[in-house]
């Protein structure tokens, strides 16, 4: 039914166009088995920056870079007071990703903007493109740079400091990579890392953020749709636990005298999926172990865990938390173990905005799509954004729910239809 509606639908956008785009940017970084890898400042992201400026250019979207290293283009507004619209994602992806997270939600932007310069369009309010730097945080365990220097949710300040101190694999700091990126001239003279308080923008420059992302998960999909509203993006919370007994030697030590910190764990992983389950929201994950000694003939005497929770429901994401950290501590206790829970990180859900959502109905019932909204579990530059605007944001279907893997795909379709789907709702904001 959806591929008759397709069929028969007259496009704004240029489908066609923006589809060469996202195959050709994902070109950039990719290679025969490890997917498209293009990390924060390294070459195939300066490359694929490149691309996207020069992209920018031929379309006349007057591009420019921020202190940050986030690439705009834009169309400027008969008002220029009047906060403008923004549309965006990332072009980095992590290890071995795939060619539609982030980039496709960019490559709209800048695709509706092209569509909004040959129709002759002349808003009031300017209408600009972002490509945020390092949304995945895959080079230096730091993601969301160019969003929080934007929103300037931690501070400027701060933000330094983390940078200062954030390495990749070879030592290499944040800061450092920034600059040398600087040196390659242009538009990417201005990357500073020393005057980040520049990129942020104020509360009134923008009326909201608009963008649309692939689903990474496995909803449109089952509904048989192509395109679906997101109603809030999860919050989340990461700790890392220590429970620490007594490595001992395996053959000498009865059962009864153990204290085995990896069969507590063993006792406090079920415990954790079981509140999870319990909970009817939130989601847990436990993906990183590290047993010490680490010897196949020595009883575990330390284990390390990462614990990470999510729940678009701040107050039941709350109440899962607390109930994994006390069954934890009573798991140790019960086994005469002590641990200890450190809470790393901690970010809020964040709400759509109902302007933003209302928008994207409108667009929907002008092209007679079904509407469908859903939250978003995985965090995007979005969720930052909403700190400083009104956010809103259109998820594309994922086949088999694949994301950040080589295998990662959107048809055709759906991408097109996505990209309408924004530019009607961009134009309705404008
Ligand atoms: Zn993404």
């Amino acid at each position: 039914m959806e591929s008759n509606i397709i069929q028969n639908m007259d496009f704004n956008v240029n489908g066609n166009r923006l589809w060469n785009d996202l195959m050709a940017l994902g070109k950039i970084g990719s290679g025969e088995d490890r997917g498209v890898t293009r990390t924060s400042f390294d070459q195939d992201d300066i490359k694929a920056r490149k691309f996207l400026l020069n992209l920018l250019e031929q379309a006349d979207l007057d591009p420019y870079m921020d202190e940050a290293g986030n690439i705009f283009g834009q169309i400027y507004g008969k008002n220029p007071e009047m906060p403008a619209i923004l549309i965006g994602s990332h072009i980095d992806t992590v290890n071995s990703g795939g060619r539609f997270d982030g980039a496709m939600g960019v490559l709209m932007g800048v695709e509706v903007l092209r569509t909004m310069k040959e129709k002759g369009i002349k808003p009031d309010r300017t209408v600009k493109v972002v490509s945020f730097t390092d949304e995945e945080g895959a080079r230096f365990d730091y993601a969301f740079v160019g969003s929080t220097a934007l929103s300037g949710t931690i501070g400027a300040e701060k933000l330094k400091k983390d940078l200062a101190s954030a390495v990749d694999g070879n030592g290499i700091s944040y800061l450092e990579a920034m600059k040398s990126a600087s040196l390659e001239g242009g538009y990417f003279s201005r990357i500073n890392p020393d005057l980040l308080e520049q990129a942020q923008l104020r509360k009134n420059e923008l009326k909201a953020y608009i963008e649309v992302h692939i689903e990474q998960g496995k909803v449109l999909e089952s509904k048989n749709l192509g395109v679906g509203i997101v109603s809030g993006i999860s919050g989340g919370e990461w700790a890392e636990v220590t429970i620490s007994g007594e490595a001992g030697h395996a053959g000498t030590i009865g059962m009864a005298e153990r204290k085995d910190a990896l069969t507590a764990v063993g006792e406090c992983l079920l415990a954790i999926e079981k509140i999870a389950r319990e909970s009817n929201g939130s989601v847990a994950t436990v993906g990183k172990l590290d047993v010490k000694p680490g010897s196949g003939n020595v009883i575990p005497g330390r284990v390390d865990f990462t614990i990470d929770v999510r729940d678009i429901s701040d107050k039941r994401r709350e109440n899962t938390i607390t109930k994994i950290y006390d069954s934890i501590r009573e798991i140790a206790a019960n086994r005469g173990l002590s641990c200890v829970i450190r809470p790393v990180q901690s970010v809020s859900s964040v709400m759509s905005s109902s302007m933003v959502i209302e928008a994207i109905q409108a667009a929907l019932q002008e092209i007679d799509y079904p509407i469908h909204e859903l939250p978003s579990g995985a965090a995007h530059d979005a969720m930052v954004m909403g700190e400083l605007t009104e956010i809103g944001m259109i998820f594309v279907r994922s086949r088999d729910g694949i994301s950040h893997h080589p295998e990662e795909w959107s048809s055709f379709e759906d991408v097109a239809l996505g990209c309408e789907v924004l530019y009607r709702t961009t134009v309705r904001l404008l």
